[in-house]
């Protein structure tokens, strides 16, 4: 019998994973069962993906670096990265202010409704916590970030799932340092970091098999723990904005393959579509980083130069359904509480909800934190900003599912068109997890 295609044994997974879910609310008890037997499959799943993700990204981006036959190349990947990247991001959050701007979400919420989402959120831990969180980043200096991205420790680096760009910044110099010894001196680490990339990168076709059980656990979870299905209805048209601009990224994405790849492009999104669902199941583009990234080079044929580089740097600062969804959040909030936004003050999101989605971590919820920061830099009263949080809260997990594949599928489009335009795109090379079983059977 043929084997099923794994984004089907996936996208299985997740539909009985809702349905389970969806039976277990009308079961007492349903949701602690949940809770203490089948969220920690999830969970281990999203910690085994991240585990890799750090030898994952140095030795591919070693492999990358090393293996350029001129550095230059590598300035070339990394402009047009950048110039794609913010591009991409550009586009997003103004896709998602003119939307905002035409459906008015906000326009049609009831009194009531503001009222009873007040009383349920404003005051609780999560609300709470995204303000202390954001009144943390907002304290740092103009060019914070390129202190941080400098780790002083590249061991603690590594040892942090959190400073992706510190390892990063470690690895390139690494990988130019290599190439400046010449090739005879390098061997011996390049070879090692080969062999490491290898080994790695089966790991992500092992932790793969078990992806089908584990997005179960994780989309179970999700639908015992989500909020009062009236809620969601009340702040319908909010979703429907937001995923209606995250659709039109889709297509976005599906015309600049085609014109500029040749590309079909339903057959890019197949390719991709495991990292996807994953994204979608885990709402983490970090921890769907290692999918993403074999995806891309194995399955679509993006060189490991590009993609190295591309991919990880993409995960934590390319957002681009991040941003659009802090464009449309932030309007939104704005227009149900009647405060009044100039044509200025849309600009100025356009600009802080750039940087806020470069800022935001590739983790649950990241957004919501620099949301904040997008609203005080129109400034939105600091007394109602607990009750602007408090009336998107109840839709912020669904809808960080649905930003999170955006952010994904931009990476790797991003990843394919930089690869096209230096050359580095070639034949796809699936690989299986048990190509070499039968020598260790
Ligand atoms: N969860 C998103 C990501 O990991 C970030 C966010 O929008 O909250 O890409």
């Amino acid at each position: 019998m043929k084997k099923l295609a794994l984004h089907w044994q996936i996208l299985i997974g997740m539909i009985l994973g809702v349905l389970f879910g969806l039976g277990m609310t009308f079961i007492d008890n349903g949701a602690s069962f949940v809770s203490d037997w089948i969220k920690p499959f999830g969970t281990i799943f999203v910690k085994l993906l991240k585990l890799i993700a750090v030898p994952l990204i140095i030795a591919s981006l070693v492999k990358g670096i090393s293996d350029l036959k001129d550095i230059s190349k590598f300035k070339n990947i990394g402009l047009r990265t950048m110039l794609i990247y913010i591009g991409t991001t550009v586009i997003a959050i103004t896709v998602g202010l003119v939307l905002v701007n035409v459906v008015q979400p906000g326009e049609g919420i009831s009194e009531d409704t503001i009222a009873k989402l007040t009383a349920d959120y404003a005051n609780s831990e999560g609300v709470q916590a995204k303000i202390a969180e954001a009144s943390k980043q907002r304290e740092s200096g103009p060019l914070q970030f390129l202190e941080d991205m400098v780790p002083d420790n590249a061991m603690q680096a590594m040892s942090n799932n959190k400073a992706m760009l510190q390892v990063i910044f470690f690895t390139i110099v690494l990988g130019i340092s290599m190439l400046l010894i010449g090739e005879k001196k390098a061997t011996p680490l390049k070879n090692f970091f080969d062999s490491l990339n290898e080994v790695v990168l089966k790991m992500v076709d092992l932790i793969m098999l078990t992806a089908p059980f584990a997005v179960f656990a994780l989309l179970a979870n999700v639908v015992v723990t989500s909020n009062d299905p009236d809620l969601l209805l009340a702040l319908l048209k909010y979703g429907a904005t937001v995923v209606g601009g995250l659709l039109l990224m889709v297509a976005l994405y599906m015309v600049l393959i085609s014109v500029f790849t040749k590309k079909n492009p339903l057959w890019f999104l197949k390719q991709i579509s495991p990292a996807q669902l994953l994204a979608f199941s885990t709402s983490s583009s970090a921890a769907t980083l290692p999918v993403t990234m074999e995806r891309v080079e194995e399955h679509i044929g993006v060189d490991k130069e590009v993609s190295s580089f591309v991919l990880p740097v993409g995960a934590t600062i390319n957002m681009d359904g991040t941003s659009l969804y802090q464009a449309v959040a932030a309007v939104f909030i704005s227009q149900a509480l009647g405060f009044d936004l100039t044509f200025g003050d849309q600009l100025t999101i356009i600009l802080t909800a750039l940087l806020a989605s470069i800022g935001s971590a590739a983790v649950p919820g990241a957004g919501m934190v620099m949301l904040v920061i997008v609203l005080e830099s129109v400034g939105f009263p600091a007394d109602k900003l607990a009750i602007g949080l408090a009336l998107i809260f109840a839709v912020d997990r669904p809808l960080d599912m649905c930003r999170t594949v955006i952010n994904v599928t931009g990476d790797a489009t991003v990843s394919t068109l930089v690869a096209k335009s230096v050359g580095k795109l070639g034949k796809p090379h699936p690989h299986n997890w048990d190509e070499h079983y039968d020598e260790v059977k």
